[in-house]
């Protein structure tokens, strides 16, 4: 930033507000990100109609599917350890990365 800039306050007090205001629309667009499903589990159901495996999918993946987890609701039931949940050989997520923390 210019000297000239650094020693108006006015100028800085709307360029403060502005960044407020980007923050606040990253905010909502993050929160908006994260309460929608983004991801869906796949059960291979056996002949006695027990889920033993499934392939977990992320939006944008043409296997059959909608999604219908959001991330949290994808973390309990990986959590839970109810089904062992793969890997799709389309989108390629590994299971247990979305369990790690993620960075930062
Ligand atoms: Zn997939």
């Amino acid at each position: 930033m210019s000297d000239l800039l650094l020693s108006d306050p006015l100028l800085l007090r709307a360029l403060r507000a502005w960044l407020a205001e980007q923050l606040r629309v990253v905010d909502e667009a993050i929160e908006a990100a994260e309460s929608a499903p983004r991801w869906w589990i796949w059960e291979k159901r056996r002949r006695d109609g027990v889920t033993r495996e499934a392939e977990l999918h992320r939006v944008g993946c043409w296997r059959p599917g909608e999604p219908n987890l959001t991330t949290n609701q994808l973390k309990e039931v990986l959590a839970s350890g109810a089904v062992r949940v793969e890997e799709c050989p389309v989108c390629q997520v590994d299971p247990q990365s979305v369990l790690r923390p993620a960075d930062g």
